[in-house]
């Protein structure tokens, strides 16, 4: 599938579940939200049919995200008859990590190549703090029983938040001068709660190379990152910067929400509602959102924000 500016459409990234057993602070509102009733978002046949006929047109990698995908019953389930479906090559998941331990030898046997984990900071207190009650051990468990099994290389994604986390970014890069993994920046994306964060809380990806002047640039596809190495490192580092370098001229994804509307782009608050459409119906939609897929983004900033009408943990990232 070809979008109107040449971007071939290969990526689609599916979000299982509004709910999440956290709640970061820059991603859901603290008050809690409102949860979508179980008959509201598709069921993994609803699900499965839409990522087939997406894969009949091209898709060939897919995420699976959340709100916390593990919290939903049967992930691994599904996990299993994605991985099946015939043209999909690459199968992922997006998790806290919570669940993870439990999980990690089930999604491998399912056919999950690799899992991101998200992990803001490395000190417990932090933790707790920015999730709204979380417990880093049991993410770190998790992310040892990822490698154990195989789900490699491992991504790890920080959201770079001013006055949080930047403090930790020269510990976050060590981490890859001892193991295999990705360490993932991220820029806040002034969204949901994270759009009041103030000011300083925005920082650039570019913010890590002047704390860590050591690393070099790796010249190899990163996808939407920027890559990077120490020099005797053995895991790289990637900057995401869909605020100071945005990364609009290469997006080649489509986003499901749990209730099956498909957004074109992430900022943006256009939806196309596949729920009941099947066969021929169902793959004209998917085409008609490829179409819809704006040039760019708007300008996002601390005082530019998001126009996706909705906070991230209903649409996965
Ligand atoms: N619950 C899973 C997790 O946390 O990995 C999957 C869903 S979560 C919405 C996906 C990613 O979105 C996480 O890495 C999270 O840090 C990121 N995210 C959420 N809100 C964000 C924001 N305002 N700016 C940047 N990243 C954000
Ligand atoms: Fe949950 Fe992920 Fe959002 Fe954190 S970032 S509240 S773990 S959906």
């Amino acid at each position: 599938m070809r979008d109107q500016f040449g971007r071939e459409i290969t990526y689609l990234r599916v979000s299982i579940t509004d709910r999440c057993n956290l709640r970061c602070r820059y991603c859901m509102p603290e008050d809690g939200i409102c949860k979508l009733q179980h008959q509201d978002i598709l069921s993994y046949e609803e699900l499965t049919e839409i990522v087939t006929a997406a894969a009949e047109l091209g898709i060939k990698k897919v995420r699976v995200t959340g709100g916390e995908p593990l919290v939903r019953l049967g992930c691994a389930d599904f996990c299993k008859a994605l991985s099946r479906i015939p043209g999909i090559e690459e199968l992922t998941v997006t998790t806290n990590g919570i669940l993870l331990d439990r999980y990690a030898e089930d999604l491998k046997n399912a056919g999950v190549s690799r899992v991101n984990v998200s992990l803001d900071t490395l000190d417990p207190s932090k933790y707790t703090k920015i999730t709204g009650g979380g417990d880093i051990s049991r993410v770190l468990s998790g992310i040892r029983r990822a490698n154990a099994v195989g789900l490699a290389p491992l991504k790890i994604n920080a959201v770079l938040i001013g006055g949080f986390n930047d403090d930790e970014i020269p510990e976050f890069v060590e981490l890859t001068r001892q193991y295999p993994v990705e360490l993932r920046f991220i820029e806040l994306m002034p969204m949901g709660p994270g759009g009041e964060f103030g000011e300083q809380a925005f920082l650039p990806g570019d913010t890590v190379l002047q704390k860590c002047p050591q690393l070099q640039p790796l010249h190899q596809d990163g996808g939407v990152a920027r890559l990077y190495q120490l020099p005797d490192g053995i895991g790289r580092v990637g900057l995401i910067s869909p605020l100071s370098r945005h990364f609009c001229n290469t997006c080649n994804r489509l986003r499901l929400t749990s209730e099956g509307k498909l957004k074109p782009c992430l900022h943006s608050s256009n939806e196309i509602p596949l729920r009941g459409l099947h066969g021929e119906d169902l793959k004209a939609k998917l085409l008609e959102a490829v179409y819809q897929k704006p040039k760019m983004h708007v300008a996002l900033d601390a005082h530019h924000r998001s126009e996706a009408g909705r906070t991230m943990n209903t649409i996965g990232g």
